[in-house]
């Protein structure tokens, strides 16, 4: 069978970071790939994370599987961390998961095998592997309008009218808490709790995804969206990753959380949910989960976790803030200063697919053709580099023409 295959297309995020791993150009920057980056461009390990690594290394007994749903601790810690006034609700279930995208594809399982119409709607633009997932586990995708036309801000007025036009009682609604990823551009709380309004009416089931609690605007108040849905439709599922702000990346550390509208009805999703998973991955790795349950179960090490979130969201607006200045600075005629609205790493910036071309062929700075950029990856010492650069792009792309 092997034989006839076609190859599949690279992945447009990946095969980009490809390229700049080759670029042999030493002032070369890259702005795409979705993780945390220090002022020296390391992802690194946090010193939290370290030192609940060497308490589970001395104390821990034994590498036998976990339960299907994983480790109770973990799931108690984070159900609390992501639901707050709901937590504790015996109308949860809770599973460990893969990462955020486990938890998606256990949630988009679920949904396929039991939701009313099988269907969800993602926003246009939304991360692509939403779409992937979704489909991939037989849901069928709906789009619904996110950005005005300005493209720097969110226009809920017409996504509610799209909806309340297309959508029908029982579809999925995916929506990011906070830190949309790719635009950077949350709903204003007025317009989630018009949304969410709107959602309760139609009867639409929330699917939230929760991928950077504490990028916004810190740890409590990334829960807004979350607490609002919740407390006005009976049905939700919130799918948590933990990859960013514990820098779990390659540990995959997630939950799927089903917010069911009574205990019986909850007990029942965990069950059915487990069976997703069982005939899938079976159960998940332990390690992740167990330094986050260690750490969340520490009072001195979940303090100083907080502080090491908090020390993430501020780096990622300073740089905001001083790229904005740059660019005017640099003398180019057009406003950045939308940037500092935006929330978590990621920006739509407004620049091009040529912009991107020309950004790495002349300068070897990477950026997505869509104009994402990861803030995250900018740093003091580049700042200058960047803006300059940039200044100089828009003013070669935009010139009209000669040939
Ligand atoms: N949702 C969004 C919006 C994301 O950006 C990501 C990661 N890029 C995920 C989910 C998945 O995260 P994980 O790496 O934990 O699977």
């Amino acid at each position: 069978m092997f034989e006839t295959l076609p190859v599949a297309p690279p992945d447009s995020i990946l095969g980009l970071s490809d390229e700049f791993q080759k670029d042999t150009r030493k002032e070369k920057v890259n702005l795409t790939v979705g993780v945390f980056k220090d002022d020296l461009g390391q992802t690194p390990v946090l010193a939290s994370v370290k030192a609940a690594e060497a308490k589970i290394l001395d104390s821990e007994k034994s590498k036998g599987y976990l339960g299907i749903e994983g480790l109770v601790a973990y799931n108690t810690a984070v159900t609390q961390l992501a639901l707050g006034k709901l937590f504790p609700s015996e109308r949860v279930a809770t599973l460990q998961s893969p990462g955020g995208t486990g938890a998606l594809r256990i949630a988009g399982d679920v949904a396929a095998n039991f939701s009313m119409t099988k269907r969800i709607w993602v926003s246009d633009p939304t991360w692509a592997n939403h779409t992937a997932i979704f489909t991939a586990a037989g849901l069928e995708v709906k789009v619904y309008p996110y950005l005005s036309s300005d493209r720097v801000s969110a226009d809920i007025e017409a996504t509610i009218e799209h909806l309340e036009k297309h959508a029908q009682v029982g579809d999925l609604i995916c929506l990011h808490a906070c830190c949309h990823n790719p635009t950077g551009i949350d709903p204003s709380g007025v317009q989630w709790e018009s949304l969410a309004t709107s959602i309760s009416k139609l009867r639409m089931i929330p699917l939230i995804d929760f991928a950077y609690q504490g990028f916004g605007d810190g740890l409590p108040n990334d829960r807004f969206a979350v607490e609002h849905l919740l407390s006005m439709c009976p049905e939700a599922i919130v799918c948590a990753s933990f990859s960013k702000n514990f820098g779990l990346y390659s540990e995959r550390t997630g939950a799927a959380m089903f917010i069911c509208a009574d205990e019986a009805a909850a007990i029942a999703t965990l069950s059915q949910a487990k069976q997703v998973v069982r005939s899938n991955y079976s159960n998940p790795p332990r390690h992740g989960a167990a330094i986050v349950a260690e750490i969340l179960n520490d009072v001195e090490l979940c303090e100083q976790w907080q502080g090491e979130v908090d020390a993430m969201r501020s780096r990622i607006d300073r740089m905001r803030k001083s790229f904005v200045a740059g660019m005017s600075e640099s003398g180019c005629d057009q406003d950045f200063s939308f940037l500092n609205k935006q929330k978590g790493m990621f920006s739509y910036s407004g620049l091009s697919k040529d912009h991107a071309a020309w950004l790495k062929t002349n300068r070897a700075i990477y950026i997505l053709g869509t104009g994402r950029i990861n803030v995250a990856g900018m740093s003091d010492k580049t700042m200058d580099y960047l803006c300059t650069s940039l200044a100089q792009c828009i003013a070669d792309v935009s010139q009209p023409s000669t040939k």
